[in-house]
């Protein structure tokens, strides 16, 4: 099969491989799409995976071989991701729970022989997947798993009706999210981008503002719009250098900011701006989203409550992955969204 296999940092290559076979308890799928993470982009930029890995894990496809021991599927079914490999399955909040591992990310990544979606194969454990209702598309349900990470994101904000929110950022995820947002009854919500059609696509969406961090002050300007309280919630996904900081200033006093950023570098932190107001931050990935967060997921693409095929711009081929790679590393010089590669 082809496969677009990581071979050092920044380079991916399209290679002829073994195709897999199913272990016991997993299936041979034929990879319909496979969606662009923003992980697969670091992974790929920081050279954090093995070489010979194979990226990609927001994938559908179709059943096409069933593993030894598999009764509950059959040849032919589309299914999809469901539930990350790493993700324990424990309560939130239950910190002494002996099934709680602890979580770095550099040791996930770099694990060897991840064999992932980009590729014309996958082979999966049954435990790890999901059938795809008739309601959703194919390309729907390659937008699974990051639509998880924002109904997570948007449920450990602990939002209530009329609260005003601010969105550091608005990539894939938090456009999905400020469409969770305003259905869940926010009075307004701030946006600061810097690219142009990411911006285009929050306002879309009902943001109420869009501003451009390069050309406009968003602590002064959103400040002012909240009465001079500040926001109630921050969500900082930008992982820029000064973004999290930024999140602190302008959250309203006991605010809370929500990090769904993943910082691959240093980063800059001046609480003296900000203790005062005692901010409450939290941290989240999908490493921590839960059980629920994923059948919630599940639910909302059944019902097409939140569109996430608006926000996919690009559908593209294996062979053209390590320049789409290369393009999206500089979101502000092109209009790609959210791209999924159909192998
Ligand atoms: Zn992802």
């Amino acid at each position: 099969m082809k496969a677009a296999v990581f071979k050092e940092k920044g380079v991916l290559t399209v290679e002829e491989i073994p195709t897999p076979e199913p272990k016991f308890g997993e299936v041979l799928c034929r990879v319909k799409y496979c969606g662009i993470c923003g992980t697969d982009l670091h992974n790929y930029s920081y050279g954090i995976t093995a070489p010979g890995s194979i990226l990609g894990h927001e994938w559908c496809g179709v059943i096409t071989k069933l593993g030894e021991g598999v009764e509950d599927f059959s040849v032919g079914e589309r299914v999809m991701l469901y539930k990350h490999p790493w993700v324990p399955l424990v309560p939130p909040g239950k910190r002494n729970d002996p099934r709680n591992i602890r979580l770095n990310p550099r040791a996930i990544y770099s694990a060897p022989s991840r064999m992932g979606a980009y590729a014309e194969y996958i082979a999966a454990p049954t435990t790890r997947i999901t059938r795809i209702p008739d309601e959703i598309t194919d390309e729907a349900a390659a937008c699974l798993e990051p639509l998880v990470a924002a109904i997570h994101a948007v449920r450990l904000g602990n939002l209530k009706v009329s609260d005003t929110v601010a969105f550091i950022g608005a990539g894939p995820i938090a456009l999905f999210m400020i469409q969770r947002v305003k259905q869940a009854g926010a009075r307004a919500i701030y946006v600061s981008e810097i690219s142009s059609a990411r911006a285009a696509k929050a306002e879309e969406l009902g943001s109420d503002r869009v501003f451009n961090p390069l050309k406009e002050d968003i602590i002064t300007e959103i400040v002012k719009l909240t009465g001079g309280r500040g926001p109630d919630i921050v969500y900082e996904c930008a992982a820029g250098k000064n973004t999290l900081n930024q999140a602190c200033q302008l959250v309203a006093r006991n605010g809370r900011v929500t990090c769904l950023a993943v910082y691959q570098e240093p980063i800059l932190l001046e609480p003296l701006d900000w203790y005062m107001m005692q901010p409450e931050i939290k941290f989240t990935t999908n490493g921590d989203s839960t059980p629920f967060d994923w059948e919630i997921a599940k639910e909302v693409l059944c019902q097409n409550s939140i569109d996430v095929e608006t926000v996919i711009t690009n559908v593209i081929p294996l062979s053209k992955i390590q320049e789409t790679f290369q393009a999206l590393l500089k979101p502000v010089t092109n209009d790609m969204l959210r791209v999924l590669v159909k192998p």
